[in-house]
């Protein structure tokens, strides 16, 4: 079974059943009030060292988060030195003993769903909806790679051969796999890949953002206690140059799968090129400037819910967010005149509070280059709306979400990440060029489609390069199993996350051929 039926996604919660939501809010509310604390968890023991680094809540500095100590070479060191050792057992454990391992950890998300969105909301500064869909995702590519790794690894492939030989072709783990995560889905992201190379037999040594090392450390605690063997997954919070590139640098690393920015992919495609030791695969998920083409055909309503959405929920921190909406010039004001009074209602705050739409950004840095972008393009281009910051506290990170008018996309020089939308008119005899232009840039995550005629949906979507189309509907939160996800060009390498093909990347395959 290609799809995984016998294997249902995550429920989730439904915010609007207010006895679902009452026992959530309070264990939301714990963690929050925890101090959490993140270190090197190497062989399942935390190394603390020296004076740890505050980690704050985005949302309002002043509220410390929790802790955390940063790995150094020699937490590297002990961490693959461990992984190594431990990998030919792991590789061997039958395939069955690995899944049920990733399955109960999903089984110990599911029972902690409420305070790990609460850790998710003040440590990502994601809102509570956010917060629902980055638990459910983790606890979806758990399930989804265990299933499926049942499925490719528990027996050969027979291949055919002459009488007298068996030919067997099989799965095998690759040895030690480094997983390099980003911040903006701090658990979903952590975790996906992470379970892949779990359940493929490969044993991990997780680096995740230094942003978020609270999430990663209270994660890796999960698999531990869900079985994944303490020398199987290690992790080593701290930033790239660091711990991110000595650690990949390392000969005995197998396999890199990273999501992040392109420009840091290319770095370490660079490091993995210049390294001793074996050729790797790299698996790079990466960012994009996702547009949408809106004709006159289009739903206007539904369309202007679906680019604010795509546009600014989850402060437009998300890699498949919609950056440039190419709008037919006929209905060009119409629709920037409701996309701007849809902005006016937007409600920034506290991303704990139920009513808020948008948190804050991850950072003062993310801030600042933000606001920087938006000065910067009130300069050169012409605003439409920069929405109001009321309701956002000053000792946030929140940033204002803006639309601006631009003549093209060269006026963008590459992924503006956060809640900054573009809005070029086009006219409807120049669709392909409107289509060059987007393929111009190289990048290729995702697309959305606004039009009542089939024909430009089936022209548009052959047309465009984008790992992810999306027509009539809002252009951000794939689903596991349901939607796999993945760019290509600058955008990511594949294979896609939550697809029937990502285990493959993570094995080596071997053919065994015995003369009987
Ligand atoms: P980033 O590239 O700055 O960092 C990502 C990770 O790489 C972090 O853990 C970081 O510490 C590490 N890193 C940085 N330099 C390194 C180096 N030299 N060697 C090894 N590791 C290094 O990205 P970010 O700001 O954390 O995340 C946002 C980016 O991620 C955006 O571009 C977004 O589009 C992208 N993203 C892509 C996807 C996808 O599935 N395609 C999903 C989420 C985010």
């Amino acid at each position: 079974d290609l799809f995984g039926t016998e294997r249902v996604n995550s429920r989730g919660v439904d915010l609007a059943d207010p006895e679902e939501l009452a026992p959530l809010g309070r264990e939301m509310d714990r963690a929050a009030a925890q101090r959490w604390e993140a270190a090197p968890i190497v062989g399942g023991q935390a190394r603390r060292r020296g004076t740890p680094t505050e980690i704050v809540d985005p949302a309002d500095r002043r509220r410390v988060v929790g802790e955390a100590h940063w790995a150094g070479p020699d937490d590297v060191d002990a961490a693959l030195a461990r992984a190594t050792r431990a990998h030919p057992d792991w590789a061997r454990t039958p395939v069955e003993a690995r899944a049920a391992a990733l399955e109960r950890a999903a089984d110990e998300l599911e029972q902690r769903f409420g305070e790990f969105m609460g850790l998710t909301v003040r440590e990502g500064g994601k809102t509570v909806p956010d917060a629902v869909a980055e638990v459910r995702e983790a606890i979806d590519f758990l399930r989804y790679y265990a299933v499926d790794a049942r499925r490719k690894f528990a027996e050969p492939i027979r291949m055919p051969g002459p009488t007298g030989e068996r030919n067997e072709l099989y799965l095998h783990g690759r040895g030690v796999f480094a997983t390099i995560s980003p911040w903006n889905q701090l658990l979903a992201l952590f975790t996906g890949p992470a379970s892949a190379a779990l359940a493929a037999g490969n044993c991990v040594v997780a680096k995740p953002a230094e942003q978020t090392p609270l999430m990663a450390a209270a994660m890796t605690r999960v698999l531990h206690r869900a079985g994944i063997p303490e020398d199987v997954f290690h992790v080593l919070p701290g930033d790239g140059p660091s711990v991110g590139e000595p650690l990949l640098k390392d000969p005995r690393v197998a396999g890199v799968a990273f999501t992040g920015g392109v420009d840091t992919a290319k770095r370490i495609n660079r490091v993995l090129a210049e390294r001793d030791g074996p050729i790797i695969p790299f698996i790079a998920e990466t960012g994009g400037l996702n547009a949408m083409i809106m004709d006159s055909t289009a739903l206007p309503e539904q369309a202007v819910m679906d680019i604010v959405q795509s546009a600014f929920m989850s402060a437009g921190q998300r890699c498949s967010a919609l950056r440039v909406l190419f709008v037919q010039d006929d209905i060009g004001d119409r629709v920037t005149r409701m996309l701007t009074g849809a902005m006016d209602e937007l409600r920034l705050g506290d991303p704990g509070e139920l009513r808020t739409d948008i948190g804050p950004v991850i950072s003062p840095d993310a801030k600042e280059m933000l606001d920087g972008h938006a000065r910067a393009m009130e300069r050169n281009a012409k605003l439409l709306r920069r929405a109001p910051l009321d309701g956002a506290g000053e000792h946030g990170n929140f940033v204002a979400p803006a639309a601006f008018e631009i003549e093209g996309m060269n006026a963008l020089q590459g992924e503006v990440f956060g809640p900054m939308l573009h809005v070029v008119r086009y006219d409807k005899r120049r669709l392909d060029e409107v289509i060059d232009a987007i393929n111009a840039t190289g990048y290729g995550l995702t697309h959305g489609i606004h039009t009542r005629i089939d024909n430009t949906v089936d022209y548009v979507a052959d047309r465009v390069k984008a790992g992810n189309t999306y027509v009539n509907r809002n252009m951000v939160g794939s689903v596991v199993g349901v939607q796999p996800f993945g760019g290509e060009g600058l955008s990511g390498t594949g294979p896609k996350a939550g697809g029937p093909h990502y285990l493959y990347r993570f094995a080596t395959e071997r053919t065994l051929t015995i003369d009987t």
